[in-house]
């Protein structure tokens, strides 16, 4: 008998943005690596403050 536990182990990030931790989601699984940011909301953040200081 298994309790099904052991495919319960997700990888998760932190959000440079909002600095919470988000799992994975299926929307990721072909660019994981390429995550950065816990959501397009935070990524967007993160450019506009990049670009207020030009
Ligand atoms: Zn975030």
């Amino acid at each position: 008998m298994k309790k099904g536990s052991s495919k319960n182990n997700r990888p998760s990030k932190i959000c440079p943005v909002c600095e919470r931790p988000f799992e994975w989601r299926k929307a990721w699984r072909n660019c994981w690596d390429e995550v950065v940011y816990c959501s397009e909301r935070c990524r967007r953040r993160k450019s506009k403050v990049l670009d207020s200081s030009q």
